[in-house]
């Protein structure tokens, strides 16, 4: 379609939509997702590994088609005489099914559970567990955006796991106790740091132990400078605060809960609530080792990624 009729067909379909309900104009919305989802994972990654455009192994560009397996293109590199596809080296590499991907995403999107994702994608719970993680990997501890505008922050606590160490189960939870309990958790409780911005930014951190300088170094890259932190009013704010040149409002609880009316840490509250009831409750407990991986997935639902993003931010 050339631009110019596109531009014609557009104005048209704009006047529609602007004469729909909200009710209709969300039919319209579902079938647009409805026909993104007929895009196959490799269209879905062709382009990005073209803009990359380098062997995966040696990063050289000198490289060639090489044949086809199972639909996806190979290409052999001249420089290191190795072959590659355009998963080679991302952490979607060697998984098998990837008809099944879209469909399993759209399981991730709905933040369905293993045995769930297992049963409506006709896969076993081995897979389903491996794809889970593969597919939250790249994003682990990785963050788009800097934290701007008015910023909330808050630290809370979950019980420290080993599910799923010994045997892969939903339902089992194993804890240490005693004097066998690992390091950086207290009592058996592994501090999290989460932080939200009113843009829907948010980024958080698995501390290795409830300090100051573990929370510093978890949030002060994150914050832009001339912000507004609002926190519990806790030391290691006040210092992050000063540093980077940020107003910073203390919600002492009990004392002052909202401040001006917009000051407040029930945004982030909220979302700690949220993350919780979800690990907790439908999850039935997450293993320590894996908490990143389940704060990205909580991230992504929280930016409201679809499953097609969910796929590309697989990708790395
Ligand atoms: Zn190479």
């Amino acid at each position: 379609m050339d631009t110019k009729s596109f531009v014609n067909q557009l104005n048209q379909i704009t006047e529609t939509l602007l004469a729909m309900t909200p009710a209709q104009r969300e039919v319209v919305h579902q079938s647009i997702q409805a026909s993104q989802a007929e895009i196959t994972v490799n269209e879905l990654f062709q382009p990005m590994f073209e803009k990359l455009s380098q062997c995966p192994h040696c990063h050289s560009s000198h490289f060639k088609k090489w044949g086809k397996a199972f639909e996806t293109q190979r290409y052999y590199c001249k420089n290191c005489h190795k072959t590659f596809n355009n998963r080679t080296k991302t952490p979607l590499a060697n998984l098998h099914k990837c008809h099944l991907w879209e469909e399993y995403a759209r399981c991730m999107e709905l933040k369905l559970t293993l045995r769930e994702a297992a049963s409506i994608c006709n896969i076993n719970l081995k897979t389903a567990f491996l794809w889970r993680h593969r597919f939250l990997m790249a994003q682990s501890g990785k963050y788009p955006d800097k934290l701007s505008g008015i910023i909330e922050v808050d630290e809370f606590f979950l019980a420290y796991s080993e599910k799923g160490s010994k045997k892969l189960t939903e339902e089992r939870v194993a804890r240490k106790r005693g004097g066998d309990i690992d390091k950086r958790t207290k009592d058996g409780q592994v501090a999290i740091l989460l932080s939200t911005d009113r843009s829907n930014h948010m980024i958080d951190g698995v501390l290795s132990a409830d300090t100051a300088s573990e929370i510093q170094s978890h949030l002060q890259p994150y914050i832009n400078d001339n912000s507004v932190l609002c926190s519990d009013g806790a030391w290691a704010y006040v210092n992050i605060a000063k540093l980077t040149n940020c107003d910073h409002k203390r919600l002492i609880s009990g004392r002052n809960r909202v401040i001006d009316k917009i000051y407040h840490i029930q945004t982030v509250n909220g979302a700690i609530a949220h993350f919780k009831g979800w690990v907790d409750g439908k999850m039935r407990g997450v293993a320590t080792k894996y908490l990143l991986h389940y704060l990205a997935w909580f991230r992504e639902s929280h930016s409201n990624l679809t499953s097609q993003q969910i796929l590309q931010s697989a990708y790395g």
